[in-house]
């Protein structure tokens, strides 16, 4: 096998949330405000978006979408030009270029835009798209059924449980990391000058990380745990730099569109 790096990697602007820090790690207390970005990246067989972010109308009218007490208690706050297709856009490209959408779960602050690339084949953890529409109870309120009915018509290819490389030659890896839900997924991806690993929401924030707490409503908090430790070697073992989705100081630490990482 050769390998190849991805060429380019954007981090795309996205509405943030305002809530509870309990509600992401215990023993915090007060409010926080974390980011829900998505990732476009470059590679030569393929432009790939790992998540989509929250739902474009979300941003017009998340009363609409969610409801008044959902809506009140996420904290929503978003300009227009945050929108996923707004961002996509304004790097030159157009919503079909997009060839491949990587799902790290099916939450709806990470897959609420997957609807927008109907022609783009899409991956998710083994597991997660049946947990999806039969959830446990305490996590349920992240699952929307109206978003998942329309995926059913896409193109889905399952990662069975292991490590997967998207295009057999090293730069982006699929790293099956399960116990925030069943099938969560983050990816490992290769660059010339750089190494990222991007969590999903295998873990929420770097505090977390590093005192190894699960996720307050994940669903399998072994898994969760074995997966914190994962996270952990693998950066270690090849020099990477984690990016935690939701972490509000990674995202004010590296770049975002329109700069990148090549
Ligand atoms: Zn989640």
């Amino acid at each position: 096998m050769t390998l190849a790096f991805a060429r380019r990697m954007w981090a795309l602007d996205c509405p943030s949330l305002t809530v509870e820090a309990v509600t992401l790690m215990y023993g915090l207390s007060g409010m926080v405000t974390i980011p829900m970005p998505s990732f476009l990246i470059e590679h030569p067989k393929g432009l790939v978006l790992f998540d989509t972010g929250i739902a474009p109308r979300a941003i017009d009218d998340p009363v609409g979408l969610y409801g008044q007490e959902m809506a009140d208690a996420l904290g929503i706050s978003s300009t227009p030009d945050q929108r996923l297709d707004r961002q996509i856009e304004a790097l030159g490209y157009k919503l079909s270029d997009i060839t491949h959408v990587i799902s790290s779960h099916l939450h709806f602050d990470h897959s609420g835009g997957h609807h927008l690339f109907p022609q783009a084949t899409f991956y998710a953890g083994q597991g997660e798209l049946r947990f999806a529409h039969f959830p446990d109870p305490l996590g349920a309120f992240c699952y929307m059924p109206d978003e998942l009915a329309v995926m059913r018509n896409f193109t889905w290819r399952e990662v069975p449980g292991v490590d997967v490389d998207l295009f057999g030659d090293g730069s982006l890896i699929i790293l099956f990391m399960p116990g925030h839900t069943p099938g969560e997924l983050s990816l490992k991806v290769r660059l010339a000058n750089r190494t990222f690993i991007l969590t999903g929401d295998a873990v929420h924030l770097r505090a977390a990380l590093e005192v190894e707490f699960p996720f307050p409503l994940d669903c399998d908090t072994k898994a969760s745990l074995q997966t914190l430790r994962r996270i952990k070697r693998i950066a270690e073992g090849e020099e990477a730099s984690i990016w935690i989705t939701h972490d509000p100081d990674d995202w004010a630490e590296y770049k975002q569109a329109p700069a990148c990482y090549e």
